[in-house]
């Protein structure tokens, strides 16, 4: 079956299981999942699961994706700031429905690696920096203070300070937050100067390792 075909499919699935926010829907349409997978696991890139990118990483399960990016609720005037770039995927899909991300990974293969699938794929919103997101965007380009919308792709033991220090009021930041095998989908949000944490169903990430500053 064509990929085009198997993206359809796909889609149908992640209706299927309640994603209805339709930027996140055009976004999976338009963005080829193939493109960011290793060859070898071609044949597997519009399964509904993550699947390796080399180094130990994952890219992430498009579910999973499409509930983090419904919770963000996105729209075309955000600023969004994004922790483990990975492949790119991701990255692409919030790059197509905002005006510009921000994206930190800690190993620079990967790093690289995306922005070459990225440019190829005729992105230029999309700024990136290579070091421990969990510090937040700091020494980098733009030199944004804060972000309206925050996505951590990687398991914390805890929500970061810097990162909650770097959400906009108003703002939207999620994250996985719990041990080595299984998180819960933490949602904090800021308003009116308050700052409001909620939990949204297990999930499972790869560790966020930090330097623990
Ligand atoms: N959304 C990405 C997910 C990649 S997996 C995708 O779908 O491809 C998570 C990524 O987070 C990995 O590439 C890992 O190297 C990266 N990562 C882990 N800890 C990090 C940290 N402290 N700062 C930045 N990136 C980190």
């Amino acid at each position: 079956m064509r990929f085009s075909d198997q993206r359809k499919l796909l889609i149908s699935e992640l209706a299927s299981y309640g994603i209805k926010d339709s930027e996140v829907i055009e976004a999976f349409s338009a963005v080829p999942r193939e493109n960011f997978v290793p060859p070898e696991y071609r044949d597997f890139a519009y399964r509904n699961q993550p699947l390796p990118i080399g180094l130990n990483q994952t890219i992430s399960q498009p579910l999973m994706i499409a509930i983090m990016l419904e919770h963000l609720q996105l729209n075309n005037n955000d600023k969004v700031l994004e922790i483990g770039t990975g492949s790119g995927y991701q990255t692409a899909l919030i790059a197509t429905i905002v005006s510009e991300v921000c994206t930190i990974e800690r190993l620079e293969p990967l790093s690289l690696k995306a922005r070459a699938t990225l440019k190829q794929l005729g992105f230029n919103n999309i700024y990136y920096r290579i070091g421990d997101g969990s510090q937040g965007w700091q020494n980098a380009f733009p030199p944004y203070m804060e972000f309206s919308k925050i996505i951590v792709s990687a398991a914390a033991d805890k929500v970061p300070e810097k990162l909650v220090a770097q959400l906009s009021d108003p703002g939207i930041l999620v994250i996985p937050v719990g041990g080595h095998f299984m998180q819960n989908l933490v949602k904090v949000e800021k308003r009116d100067g308050q700052t409001v944490s909620t939990t949204h169903g297990g999930c499972t990430f790869v560790p966020l390792v930090t330097t623990g500053q």
